[in-house]
């Protein structure tokens, strides 16, 4: 096998690997170990099923080729030759005629569609500071993303009840009887409506996704990213303290009218 060296190319967005890809198109996402490199394919291994298998042993017989289905496995490997990650993955295989108009492909072209990866592809960046039970919650959304995107989904919808419980959100209130009662979802985004208003406007359209999630069959991974991405800017606007150190800075810069002088 050729050596490795590190030519990272700019990461896609991993909505890109969402649905049937052609192996020359393969979007390079980005490493889920060290976030600079990128995932280059390397080998994947097509597994004809039943049917094809048949028809593929027709056409080494001297039939005429046919279109085939099955499944693949293979890997993706990181091209920053200082991680050199592997990736494992699975998932759904087709080799179909070629009608891309791009006849250096052959008469037909291999397809795959990602089912599982592992590690698991990172669906958001969290700031540092975000709490470990929300990680948690984002990193199982990732796991299942490819596998069952409602699942995906509706685990987003728990790293959401994980940061409202984070941010001291009550889960219980008192009934007029006195007795406890569990708070919803909603009703607890509506508490923290009131001391960070857009911050549970974007977790509420987090929440739906979720709920989606548990009732649609059809959800796509593409669409649980859009949840995810809503989410990395409440943890952003929360969490994040880039912004609020720069102006820190810039207040210090304007006050000296020049870089502070580091103390000591
Ligand atoms: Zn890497």
């Amino acid at each position: 096998m050729a050596r490795l060296t590190y030519c990272q190319a700019m990461a896609k967005h991993l909505s890109k690997l969402d649905g049937w890809i052609e192996q020359p198109d393969w979007p390079r996402v980005a490493c889920p170990s060290c976030g600079d490199g990128t995932l280059a394919p390397g080998t994947l291994v097509p597994a004809c099923d039943v049917r094809s298998a048949r028809l593929e042993a027709k056409r080494q017989r001297g039939g005429r080729p046919e279109e085939l289905t099955g499944t693949f496995h293979g890997q993706l490997l990181c091209d920053n030759s200082s991680c050199g990650q592997i990736v494992s993955v699975a998932g759904d295989w087709q080799l179909i005629v070629n009608e891309s108009g791009n006849p250096e492909l052959g008469s037909f072209v291999e397809n795959y569609r990602v089912r599982y990866a592992n590690p698991p592809l990172r669906l958001l960046e969290t700031p540092p500071a975000t709490p470990a039970t929300v990680r948690q919650g984002i990193e199982s959304a990732s796991s299942v993303l490819w596998a069952s995107p409602g699942s995906a989904a509706n685990r987003l919808r728990y790293a959401v009840e994980e940061l409202l419980t984070a941010k001291k959100v009550r889960q219980n209130t008192m009934t007029r009887k006195k007795k406890r009662r569990r708070l919803s979802t909603g009703e607890r985004l509506g508490l923290l409506e009131q001391s960070h208003h857009d911050v549970a406007k974007m977790l509420e359209a987090v929440k739906w996704i979720g709920n989606d999630g548990s009732h649609t069959e059809g959800l796509t991974a593409s669409q649980v990213m859009e949840g995810a991405e809503i989410l990395e800017m409440a943890l952003k606007a929360l969490y994040d303290r880039k912004d609020a150190e720069l102006q820190k800075k810039i207040r210090a810069i304007n006050r000296a009218k020049r870089l502070p002088r580091k103390q000591g």
